[in-house]
């Protein structure tokens, strides 16, 4: 007997989970889902390709057109929840993305494969099985875009990629939301910053500001943000040591990029630990942001979205402070 259980909108773009060569991904979502049959016996499945790419080839338009593609789907009454395959390098940037501009209580799932689909004890059927049920599940509403891999279900917001192993992804300081156990999902906890229906940003953007990262390090010379301005960019993440720390040999080239109008963010190389206003630096002498406990490539989303808003740096800072 066929148990019906919802039907689910599988977007795919590409990744490892996707990947039969060394250079590029080939196989089609269809295809990813021939590997796992019972699904389409459980499951009302619709596979959409909407990009064929190896991640670090995703860029501002694929988030885009996922965004509309997936709030379109969200107002189907049809649509129980939604998929999204994706590489693992950027997963938690296009995850985070979504997880400011989709303007759903439905569950949005990001999952990706650490294993290629031929690979030995290959995780991407595994990880997949997980998303469609965790997609069309009642429990995975209302928290926020998701991310499972390796049998942990974690919020796109304070999830990142930390290893090459199976366990890669990990919510840092906070820990998963929860856990798929014999493939059913169990929560432990929800995310306490603003996402989708809450979330300050609208749902069907066209374009987003430039915004660059900047890694410093012992000795980092000002010409790194001198090149920056002088490309036209609207801001920038500072990537800076310890508890985003800025050389005083930086300051006046950063203070100068602030005067222009463009956006300066502090944040962090070191993998955990929040960015405070006024900690180290004085930021509000500055006109600087912090990114509170945003990676560099999370700060770098959400400023490009609050630039879609304000120029303000205090209310930049309230939306790193809620979001
Ligand atoms: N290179 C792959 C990517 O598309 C890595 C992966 O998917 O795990 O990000």
């Amino acid at each position: 007997m066929k148990t019906h259980n919802g039907n689910v909108l599988v977007l795919a773009t590409g990744g490892s989970i996707a990947q039969t060569s060394p250079s590029d991904p080939t196989l089609a979502g269809e295809a990813l889902l021939e590997a796992i049959p019972e699904l389409r016996d459980k499951f009302g499945i619709v596979v959409e390709q909407v990009a064929q790419v190896s991640s670090p080839d995703i860029t501002a338009e694929h988030w885009l057109t996922l965004a509309s593609r997936i709030n379109r789907a969200a107002a189907d009454e049809e649509v129980q929840g939604i998929v999204v395959t994706h590489g693992t390098d950027t997963l938690e940037e296009t995850a985070f993305f979504l997880n400011l501009v989709v303007k759903s209580e439905k569950a949005v799932v990001v999952v990706g494969a650490m294993r290629r689909p031929y690979a030995l004890g290959a995780d991407g059927a595994a990880n997949l099985h997980d998303a469609v049920v965790l997609a069309s599940c009642q429990e995975a509403k209302g928290r926020g875009v998701l991310v499972v891999l390796n049998s942990e279900i974690h919020s796109a917001r304070d999830v990142t990629k930390t290893t090459f192993n199976l366990d890669a992804f990990k919510s840092r300081d906070l820990g998963p939301l929860g856990q798929m156990v014999n493939g059913r999902p169990f929560f432990y906890r929800r995310s306490e910053r603003k996402h989708t229906l809450c979330s300050a940003f609208p749902a069907n953007l066209d374009r987003l500001p430039h915004v660059a990262i900047v890694y410093s390090y012992a000795g980092v010379t000002p010409d790194v943000l001198t090149g920056i301005a002088a490309a036209g960019y609207d801001g920038v993440v500072w990537a800076g040591t310890g508890s985003g720390s800025l050389p005083k040999a930086i300051r006046p080239a950063a203070t100068t990029l602030v005067k222009n109008g463009m956006a300066f963010v502090r944040s962090s190389r070191v993998s955990s630990g929040p960015i405070k206003r006024n900690d180290e630096v004085d930021d509000d002498a500055f006109g600087f942001i912090t990114a509170d406990s945003l990676n560099p490539q999370k700060a770098r989303i959400l400023l490009m979205l609050a630039l879609t808003q304000t120029k303000d740096p205090l209310e930049i800072q309230s939306l790193f402070d809620s979001h």
